[in-house]
C-alpha cells in the first residue's frame, strides 16, 4: 500500500529530490493517490473534472496558471466564433442547473465571458481536486504499479513534488507553443534573434497599457498564408520598417511532456497516431469545419495505455478543432476508462 505523508513537511530542496527518490523505492509517496489526472483545466480539461465526477472517481487536475482556462485568459476580449449552444457539453449543462434562454444559447460570448458563465461554475465544482501554479514537467511509467509518475513543479511552494495516478489525460493545450514565422514551421532567419519584437498572441486593444505601447508604432501582421511568411522572411530587413511584428501563425503540441511514454505520433500533423489518420483522412470530406463529426472512441486510444491526449493538443497542428469535438472526446475518453476497469 502506499503510505501518505503530510505535504506542508517543508525540508530543503536538495532534501526533498532524495525524499523523492526514497518514495519511489519505499513505495511511500507524500501525496494522496488519486484514480486519473487530468493535465490542464482549459475546458476540455474541466469537461475531464466533471465527467470524473459523474463518474465517482478521484481526479488531480494540474493547472500551471492560478485561474482555471488561464490559456483563454490570455484572449478573453476576443469573441468566439461559435454560438454558445455550441460550446457547453450536455453534462456541463446539466450540472451547471441554470436555464439558458434561446438568446443566450445563440449568442456569440467574448473568451471572457465564456469563463464566467461556463467554466467557472463548473469548475467550482471540484476546484478541491484543482492545484493551480502547479506545472507538469514529465510523465513516465512506474511499471511495478501499473501507474504513471508525473514531475511536477508547484509554483506556490517553488519545489517539485511526484505525483502517481492510474489514468492520465493530457487537456494541456497548444496556446502556449506558437508556432515559428518561417516556411515550413521554422524560425525565419532572425526571427529568435528579434524575439522581443514579435507578439505570437492576439493582443488586446481593450487593455489601455497595450493600446499605448501600440499606439502610432507601425506593425507588420503576419498570418499563416505562404505569402505572409514570405514577407517576414528576413526579419532584420523587415524591422528597418516596422517596430512590431504580430505573428499569428498558429500552435503546435509540446510534446516533450510525454517523450518517454510510448506514443506513436503522425509525423505530420504531432498528433496521437489512430485519431491523426482519421483526421488527415476527412480533412476533405466538408469544407465546413463546423460541421465536422468525432472519430469514435477507438481513434482516442493512444499506444500508451491509460494515457490520453483530448482537447486541442489531440489535433496537434492541425487547426480545425472545435470545442464540442473536444467534449464529445472526453465522453468517449470516459467509456474506455469505465470499460476497462
Ligand atoms: C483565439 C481563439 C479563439 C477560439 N475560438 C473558438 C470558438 O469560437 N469555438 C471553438 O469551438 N473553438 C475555438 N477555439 C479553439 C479551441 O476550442 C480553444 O483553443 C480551447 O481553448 C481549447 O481548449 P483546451 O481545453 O483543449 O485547451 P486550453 O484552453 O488551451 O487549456 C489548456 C490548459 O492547460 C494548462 N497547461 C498547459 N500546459 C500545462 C502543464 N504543463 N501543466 C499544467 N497545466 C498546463 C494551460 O494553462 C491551460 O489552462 C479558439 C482558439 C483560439 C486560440
Amino acid at each position: 500500500m502506499f503510505r501518505t505523508l503530510n505535504p506542508s513537511y517543508r525540508i530543503g530542496k536538495y532534501a526533498l529530490v532524495y525524499i523523492n527518490v526514497l518514495c519511489m523505492q519505499n513505495k511511500i509517496t507524500m501525496t494522496s493517490i488519486f484514480t486519473v489526472g487530468i493535465i490542464g483545466c482549459g475546458p476540455i480539461g474541466i469537461e475531464c473534472g466533471l465527467h470524473a465526477l459523474h463518474n465517482g472517481y478521484n481526479i488531480l487536475l494540474f493547472e500551471v496558471g492560478d485561474d482555471l482556462a488561464s490559456n483563454i485568459c490570455l484572449w478573453s476580449h476576443v469573441q468566439l466564433f461559435t454560438p454558445f449552444r455550441m460550446n457547453i457539453s450536455s453534462l456541463g449543462q446539466t450540472y451547471l442547473q441554470a436555464e439558458l434562454t434561446k438568446d443566450e444559447l445563440n449568442s456569440y460570448l467574448t473568451g471572457q465571458e465564456y469563463i464566467e458563465k461556463y467554466l467557472r461554475p463548473l469548475g467550482l465544482k471540484f476546484i478541491n481536486n484543482i492545484l493551480f501554479k502547479h506545472r507538469v514537467i514529465s510523465i513516465g511509467r512506474y511499471s511495478d504499479e501499473n501507474k504513471f509518475v508525473l514531475l511536477v513543479e508547484d509554483k506556490n511552494e517553488n519545489m517539485e513534488k511526484y505525483y502517481y495516478v492510474d489514468y492520465l489525460i493530457d487537456a494541456s493545450g497548444t496556446y502556449k507553443c506558437p508556432n515559428s514565422i518561417g516556411i515550413g514551421n521554422i524560425p525565419a532567419v532572425n526571427e529568435q534573434r528579434l524575439e522581443s519584437f514579435i507578439k505570437y498572441d492576439i493582443p488586446n486593444l481593450n487593455d489601455d497599457r497595450i493600446k499605448l505601447s501600440l499606439a502610432h508604432k507601425r506593425i507588420l501582421l503576419v498570418g499563416k498564408g505562404h505569402s505572409a511568411a514570405n514577407s517576414a522572411l528576413l526579419l532584420e530587413e523587415v524591422l528597418q520598417n516596422v517596430d512590431y511584428i504580430i505573428a499569428n501563425v498558429g500552435y503546435q503540441p509540446d510534446r516533450a511532456l510525454y517523450s518517454n511514454l510510448n506514443v506513436h505520433e503522425c509525423y505530420k500533423t504531432k498528433g496521437p497516431i489512430s485519431l491523426a489518420a482519421k483526421l488527415l483522412a476527412s480533412c476533405n470530406d466538408t469544407t465546413d469545419c463546423l460541421k465536422q463529426i468525432s472519430h469514435g472512441k477507438e481513434s482516442l486510444k493512444t499506444t500508451e495505455s491509460n494515457f490520453f491526449i483530448v482537447g486541442v493538443k489531440s489535433y496537434g497542428k492541425l487547426t480545425n478543432f472545435l470545442l464540442k469535438i473536444g467534449f464529445e472526446q472526453v465522453e468517449q475518453v470516459f467509456q474506455l476508462i469505465n470499460e476497462s476497469r
